[in-house]
């Protein structure tokens, strides 16, 4: 229950891991499921190939929204294969509404490099709209129903390739985009500037066509433009951000920023002291344990949030605490980008920074995010 892990942000669960990849489902992943599922066995199949039996439908529902998302972790898995092949480590995928979002560990270091790793996307999406359509090729001759399937597959996966092509960052199309601009002028963040700016102009443009559907009485298909364009929207603006954030960490030694005065808690610390004299009175979200000189772990003020007070008073930092792993402990001669990366791929909002084990300070995602801020506020 004290895991590190607890600070991830809620709404999203973990399923399996593919090459290293830890693959995760946000909850807007099954509305999608449940609306693809409601739309193919309810609506389409039974509209388009009548004389089933409403069972049956369901079943032809599900296999077919099964595959769909499958190819929608395929699209995914393709870009992350990419990127590590091109050495961008990939902790993560989360697949979303509409496709999935890997989580790279750095921004990629070219041009070339981008293009190839937005490009494999919706070309995988391509191969296996030829794939399915092979199949339901294959299968003519049986049940019609069976054949729909495949043919809904081939024509979907069609369709999430000519979608994800849409120039806007942060989807492949705008990625591409980005790559050409970045290419042609330089500057990475200019081209992100761009793309990003594209990306949110047809985010708009899709709420308000959703809109008008909805006025005019297409309610579902209305709401469902809104919500991707909603979405959209957010996304290319915290791509934008991040990646801002990125370029001014870059370069910056991690000990002129670094926290030197750290406050430790003993491990034998009752939790009630725990909250009453740490957290709330320092209002840091986390302390190293220290005994003796020596790290034994981490405590979160997540670690504690379970706990009753009754309990409180006899429990121990000890036993809520993250013992110190090495993905906590960072090198004092890193950079702040590489800390972040850190972060990012670790889930952590606070690493160590040790030298020959010992403790010579603390970094955290609120005193990077800080320093981001000063530096923008002396740069403009
Ligand atoms: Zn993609």
């Amino acid at each position: 229950m004290a895991d590190m892990a607890d600070e991830r942000p809620r709404g999203a669960i973990r399923l399996f891991r593919i090459a290293g990849i830890r693959i995760s489902l946000d909850f807007s992943w099954f509305i999608v499921f449940a609306l693809v599922l409601f739309a193919l066995s309810a609506g389409y199949f039974p509209r388009t190939y009548p004389g089933y039996d409403t069972q049956t439908y369901w079943l032809a529902g599900f296999v077919a929204t099964l595959l769909f998302f499958s190819s929608v972790l395929i699209h995914e898995l393709s870009h992350s294969l990419m990127a590590i092949r091109c050495g961008i480590e990939i902790p993560e995928i989360t697949l979303f509404i509409f496709g999935g979002v890997s989580k790279l560990s750095e921004e990629p270091k070219d041009p070339r490099t981008e293009l190839k790793i937005s490009l494999v996307g919706p070309l995988s999406s391509f191969a296996l709209a030829v794939v399915f359509g092979l199949v339901a090729k294959i299968l003519s001759g049986l049940p019609i129903l069976l054949v729909a399937v495949f043919h809904y597959l081939s024509w979907i996966n069609v369709a999430l390739g000519v979608f994800n092509l849409i120039p806007g960052f942060p989807l492949d199309g705008g990625r591409v985009l980005r790559a050409i601009w970045w290419w042609k002028t330089g500057s990475l963040t200019r081209a992100t500037k761009v793309a990003t700016d594209i990306g949110k102009t047809f985010s708009v443009a899709l709420m308000i066509l959703g809109a008008l559907q909805i006025f005019s009485g297409m309610l579902i298909s209305g709401l469902w433009l809104v919500f991707i364009g909603m979405f959209l929207r957010g996304m290319s603006e915290r791509g934008y951000e991040e990646l801002i954030i990125r370029k001014s960490l870059e370069g910056v030694p991690l000990r002129e920023v670094m926290i030197t005065d750290v406050v430790t808690v003993p491990p034998s610390l009752p939790l009630n002291q725990l909250v009453h004299d740490y957290f709330l009175h320092y209002t840091y979200r986390g302390f190293p344990v220290v005994a003796d000189h020596a790290v034994l772990g981490l405590v979160s003020v997540t670690a504690v949030r379970g706990v009753s007070s009754e309990d409180q008073a006899k429990t121990m930092v000890a036993d809520v605490m993250t013992p110190l792993r090495e993905d906590l402990v960072i090198a004092a001669d890193a950079s702040l980008a590489e800390a972040l990366s850190r972060m990012v791929q670790e889930d952590a909002d606070r690493l160590l920074v040790m030298t020959e084990g010992r403790m010579v300070g603390m970094i955290t995602k609120t005193s990077l995010l800080r320093f981001v801020q000063i530096k923008q506020i002396l740069e403009t």
